[in-house]
C-alpha cells in the first residue's frame, strides 16, 4: 500500500457526483482514503500525483472513454482498476477485462458489496509474503517456463506478454500441472469467488492464454479442457517418454 491510510487510498473517477460523493464517504468510513474526479484528464493526471492502491473508473466520462482511460493507465501502472459500468452488457464486461481491468461493477451498486470486491482486488493484488500464497519456485513445463517471483513466463525462450490476470491464471494451471483443476477453484484462485457467478470470464482467458501458447484447443500441448469439471494443465513428463 502505498498511502497512509489503513484501508489504501482508492481513486474514484465518476462524473455523477450523486453517485461519487456517497461512495467517497462509504469508502471513508470504511477505513478508505477516498480521492473523488469527474473526469478522464483528472483520472490521469490524480493516478500520477495521488499514486492510489486502486482506481474505480467509470466507463462513461464527459471528456473521454473510460476504456481509452483504462488502456493510458494500464500502460502507465499496474495498479488494480475496477470499471463502473451501466447496466452492463456482456460487451463492456468484456472489453473491459481486455483492457487490464481487474473487476467490474455495474450501476447501481451497493457501496457495502463493491467496497468487499475492492477488499478482494487490494488482497490479489498485494504482494505475497513468503510461506503465505503461492510457491515462488519457477516451474518448466515443455517449451514454457515460468517464474513466479519476477512474473516472467516464457515460451521457447522468448518472454511472453500476459496481462495479470494471464499470467496468474497460467501460474494456477502450472502449479498444478499434471491435475485437474476444476473451473471453481480457478475462479477463487485468480478472481474473486463471488465473480457474479459466471465463470464466462474464465473461458476468455483461457480462449486468450491458449492464444498466447499456440495451444490448439482441438490438440492441446498445455491446457486441457476436462469438460464439465475445468482444465488440466501438461504434466511435465506427458509426451516426453525420453525425459
Ligand atoms: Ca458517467
Amino acid at each position: 500500500m502505498s498511502s497512509q491510510s489503513p484501508g489504501g487510498r482508492i481513486l474514484v473517477v465518476e462524473d455523477e457526483e450523486s453517485i461519487s460523493q456517497p461512495f467517497a464517504e462509504a469508502l471513508r468510513r470504511a477505513g478508505f482514503e477516498a480521492v473523488v474526479t469527474g473526469t478522464a484528464a483528472g483520472a490521469l493526471e490524480l493516478t500520477d500525483s495521488e499514486d492510489p492502491d486502486l482506481v474505480m473508473l467509470d466507463l462513461a466520462l464527459p471528456d473521454g472513454d473510460g476504456r481509452d482511460v483504462c488502456r493510458e493507465l494500464r500502460r502507465r501502472s499496474d495498479v488494480p482498476i475496477v470499471m463502473l459500468t451501466a447496466r452492463g452488457t456482456e460487451m463492456d464486461k468484456i472489453v473491459g477485462l481486455e483492457l487490464g481491468a481487474d473487476d467490474y461493477v455495474v450501476k447501481p451498486f451497493s457501496a457495502a458489496e463493491v467496497i468487499s470486491r475492492i477488499r478482494a482486488v487490494l488482497r490479489r493484488s498485494a504482494p505475497r509474503e513468503n510461506g503465505d500464497g503461492p510457491a515462488l519456485e519457477p516451474i518448466t513445463i515443455r517449451e514454457l517456463e515460468l517464474d513466479p517471483a519476477a512474473r516472467i513466463a516464457r515460451l521457447r525462450g522468448e518472454e511472453l506478454e500476459l496481462s495479470r490476470k494471464e499470467f496468474d491464471l497460467l501460474a494456477a494451471l502450472m502449479r498444478n500441472a499434471g491435475h485437474v483443476i476444476k473451473r471453481e477453484d480457478l475462479m477463487s484462485e485468480v478472481w474473486d469467488t463471488n465473480w457474479f457467478g459466471s465463470t464466462k470470464t474464465l473461458d476468455v482467458h483461457i480462449g486468450w492464454l491458449r492464444r498466447k501458447l499456440d495451444d490448439d484447443p482441438a490438440d492441446p500441448t498445455y491446457i486441457e479442457t476436462v469438460r464439465g469439471v475445468g482444465f488440466r494443465f501438461a504434466a511435465p513428463e506427458d509426451g516426453e517418454p525420453d525425459r
